[in-house]
């Protein structure tokens, strides 16, 4: 799978105090999630201070770094926020474009042909020029914020006639159909071009609108340390079993979404990405059973 994105540094404000210098990025989690399932190469840019050490452990998780581009000239994007207490809410005090504000993603020749491909949450224009030099991919992903909806809806809306799956905060996705009610919000979404959508509801779960077929996916009860990521890692999971099954269908993508809320599920286990890094795949398989448990029930 193709990755594109952010690469970040993050400062992150919660309940146990401020983490700065967090290793951070929509390509970056969403990279070191789908590794887990299949082999990624990520495109992305970095500024002069970006350790060339974290580029190694990506590496390490048989990430393709061949595509993450070092621009001398700036620092890394940075984005700060600040959690509530009950991890429920956040809000952004800092988007520090940095390189990112000269990043023109350039896919290179060896990546053109890769079948599954996430537009991780950057600049719309950019996402429409990733699409613009990939070879019909299998499958498009893309992922958005508030951020580019209220930026840049014109390529957003441009985009979405592009993109097969649609994954999206349900405050954002109210925001971008102008709609409240869920059963309004996936119609008017749907009408914007993807096939398929998918509502996150944070700490309550996923929507997956596939077809005529609703598809609900809890998260995992547990207590939270620092959702930032969450979304990203769940994209990311998703699309690596979408990329490991190698067929998209209703059935492998039901499957996916539970696959994708297991790995956000341990996302949120630390701050920042380190519980992501040190997740095996005996311990995903293991939350991925308790996952089917808590939704299993007897029928009739
Ligand atoms: P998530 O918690 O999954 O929504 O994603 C958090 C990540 O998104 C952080 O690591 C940030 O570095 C990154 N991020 C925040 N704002 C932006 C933005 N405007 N463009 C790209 N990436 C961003």
């Amino acid at each position: 799978m193709l990755v594109v994105g952010s690469v970040a540094f993050d400062t992150i404000h919660n309940a146990l105090g401020t983490h700065e210098k967090v290793v951070g990025g929509s390509a970056t989690y969403a990279s070191i999630a789908g590794s887990l399932f299949s082999d990624v190469q990520l495109v992305g840019v970095v500024g002069k201070d970006f350790p060339d050490a974290t580029v190694a452990a990506l590496r390490e998780k048989g990430i393709d770094t061949g595509g993450l581009e070092v621009d001398a000239s700036g620092d890394t994007f940075h984005w700060e926020g600040k959690y509530t207490d009950d991890l429920t809410a956040r809000e952004t005090l800092r988007t520090d474009l940095n390189v990112f504000a000269n990043f023109q993603p350039k896919i290179p020749e060896n990546f053109r042909k890769t079948p599954f491909v996430m537009l991780g949450n950057i600049a719309p224009a950019l996402q429409i020029s990733v699409l613009d030099q990939v070879e019909k991919p299998e499958l498009v992903i893309a992922d958005t914020m508030n951020f580019w909806i209220d930026g840049a809806l014109d390529d957003l809306k441009e985009l979405l006639k592009r993109v097969d799956v649609l994954v999206i905060n349900e405050e954002e996705a109210r925001q971008l159909s102008g709609q409240h009610h869920l059963i309004h919000v996936s119609a008017e979404l749907l009408k914007m071009g993807p096939q398929t959508l998918i509502i996150k509801q944070g700490e309550y779960g996923a929507w997956l609108f596939v077809g005529d077929e609703v598809f609900s996916a809890p998260a995992f009860l547990l207590e939270a340390k620092d959702p930032t990521g969450a979304g990203d890692s769940f994209a990311g999971g998703l699309l690596g079993y979408l990329a490991s099954k190698g067929e998209v269908t209703p059935e492998n993508l039901k499957s996916a979404v539970i696959h994708g809320s297991a790995v956000a599920s341990f996302c949120v286990e630390g701050v920042g990405p380190e519980r992501l890094l040190k997740l095996t795949k005996e311990e995903l398989a293991e939350r991925v059973a308790q996952f089917r448990k808590i939704t299993d029930f007897a029928q009739g």
